[in-house]
């Protein structure tokens, strides 16, 4: 069986993050992942000065692509509000790939599936052993269903389905659009065009407002991409996007379990107002690691819950380098 003193499941930001700060201790830290990185990860790639900032990273030193939005085209029930910000977009293949190679720790394939304790030691499938353990897989987190789906249940009225699709395209419009609440979605729409000539479009809703209502996340993606094709946003492109469900912050009180931790989307972290989880994924990948090098207590009561005072101050966080 093989041991490392701590196991991370999952090699997402956040578990790439809570992995570099014990690898910079000198603790004996393995990683596992079921995908082989690079690997594509759903997600628009929106992040914050505050992230870069909290990655010790500027865009400068960054060696992939990133765009940078002096303004955001927000439209609100159709109207539109435009947003002097400063927030950028990475490719999430590019980026997290890029952390998990700057973490510096060992990296296994491994689908992680039945989590055993046994005396002070976690067992993963009766092939990894460890002291401590974190759970860093994301929505579907092995150590969330296997230690703390009972402790912290998903509340399904956090629960957010979203269709995307990011594809090479020369667009022509440079700004990023959001698009809130067209047709009555619980949610919103984005167009968001990036520097390497990609363009990442989406659309994510509350599951349960959408039942409620007898609609899909579907219906409202073929409005949207109607909608796209007649602003000649993406014309003439044939869409195949996919689908991810993940959850906004609900209670946060049952994260650590004696020498197990959740991080990130295991945990239920993603801010309430605009789902962004990447911050609050590499936030959390942090304290978890302090609790674990300290032996203090470990809490996400400090990680950021909502996102929009930080758009729209954005022009004042702008990091050095950027
Ligand atoms: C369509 C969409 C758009 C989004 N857009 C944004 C955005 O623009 N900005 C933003 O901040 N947030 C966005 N989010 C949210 C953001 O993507 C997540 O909150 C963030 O990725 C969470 O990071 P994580 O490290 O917790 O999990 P993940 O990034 O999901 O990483 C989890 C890792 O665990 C691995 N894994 C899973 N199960 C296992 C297992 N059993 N064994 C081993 N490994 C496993 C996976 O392969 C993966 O590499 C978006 C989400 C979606 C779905």
């Amino acid at each position: 069986m093989q041991a490392a003193t701590v196991i991370i499941i999952g090699g997402g930001p956040a578990g790439a993050t809570c992995a570099r700060e014990l690898g910079k201790h000198g603790i004996d830290v393995l990683v596992l992942d079921k995908c082989e990185f690079p690997r594509t990860k759903l997600c628009a790639g929106w992040i914050t000065p505050k992230v870069l900032a909290e990655l010790e990273l500027t865009p400068r030193d960054y060696p992939h692509s990133i765009t940078c939005y002096r303004r955001i085209r927000f439209h609100f029930r159709g109207v539109p509000v435009p947003v002097p910000t400063h927030q950028y977009a990475i490719r999430r293949r590019e980026f997290d790939h890029f952390l998990l190679e700057r973490a510096g720790v060992p990296v296994h394939r491994h689908a992680a599936g039945h989590i055993r304790k046994s005396g002070g030691t976690y067992i993963i499938d009766d092939a990894y052993q460890c002291e401590y353990l974190v759970g860093a897989g994301g929505t579907h987190c092995a150590v969330y269903k296997n230690l703390f789906s009972e402790l912290h249940p998903r509340d399904p009225e956090h629960c957010i389905v979203t269709m995307e699709e990011e594809f090479p395209f020369q667009w022509d419009d440079p700004e990023c659009r959001l698009w809130f609440f067209d047709h009555g979605l619980p949610g919103y729409s984005w167009y968001v065009p990036k520097q390497d000539g990609h363009l990442n479009v989406g659309i994510g809703g509350k599951l349960s407002a959408l039942k409620k209502r007898g609609e899909t996340i579907n219906a409202h993606w073929h409005r949207f991409i109607e909608k796209l094709a007649g602003k000649g946003l993406a014309g003439g492109y044939r869409f195949s996007p996919k689908g991810h469900m993940y959850y906004l912050r609900g209670r946060t009180d049952a994260v650590h379990r004696e020498n197990a931790f959740i991080i990130g989307d295991a945990a239920a972290l993603a801010s309430r107002d605009m789902g962004e989880g990447i911050g609050p994924a590499i936030e959390s990948g942090k304290l978890a690691a302090a609790s674990i090098i300290s032996g203090s207590a470990y809490s996400v009561q400090a990680v950021s819950r909502w996102s929009a005072p930080r758009v729209l101050s954005g022009r004042r966080a702008a990091p050095a380098g950027a």
